[in-house]
């Protein structure tokens, strides 16, 4: 199924970031209400991987957006086609994105979920791409920056597949 994937970050690469990241969070957050809010759908496995690395009593939500673009290209134009269960007011929202392009998903969430009155609201990503910011955005927990190349697996997906690889990878073009 894969056999046109090829690796640029291995599971057990992505195994030792997310660990890492968990300690991270769970050291600053102890103390307070968490609430890690997965965007869906690509942030599914990292969210359920990092949420098992952090040792603290917290919540999990999820949003569900949609973003329209041309092809593989984000507009900002984001449509929520699931929004979180619980309010929010009050607590430490950590938004878990998959990956940060442009920045212009994670600009307009971070306004929506303002508006909610959390005490506080961050961001962690596995992956960024700086080289296609449009929009400067805090990224307060970040896995890896990698350069300018559309990657799928470990949730991410091109056209709904690939999303079940355990690793980071490239699609290798036929042409
Ligand atoms: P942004 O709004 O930052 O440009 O885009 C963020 C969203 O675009 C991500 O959550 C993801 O769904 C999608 N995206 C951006 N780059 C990639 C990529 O390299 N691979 C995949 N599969 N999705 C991407």
């Amino acid at each position: 199924m894969a056999t046109n994937v090829t690796t640029m970050i291995d599971s057990d690469r992505i195994a030792q970031r997310v660990r890492e990241l968990g300690a991270e969070i769970t050291r600053d957050y102890a103390g307070r209400n968490l609430v890690l809010v997965c965007v869906l759908k690509g942030s599914f496995v990292f969210t359920s991987d990092l949420a098992r690395h952090i040792d603290l009593p917290m919540r999990v939500e999820f949003l569900g957006v949609r973003s329209y673009g041309e092809g593989t290209k984000s507009s900002g134009v984001v449509q929520i086609t699931h929004d979180l269960t619980q309010p929010v007011e009050g607590d430490h929202v950590l938004i878990v994105e998959d990956i940060v392009d442009t920045g212009l998903t994670i600009a307009h969430l971070l306004d929506l979920l303002r508006t909610r009155k959390p005490a506080s609201v961050k961001v962690c990503a596995l992956l960024h791409k700086p080289a296609r910011t449009r929009i400067q955005v805090p990224v307060d927990y970040l896995g890896f920056t990698i350069e300018d190349k559309f990657v799928v697996g470990y949730g991410l997906d091109w056209a709904e597949r690939y999303r079940n690889l355990p690793f980071i990878g490239l699609v290798e073009s036929s042409s």
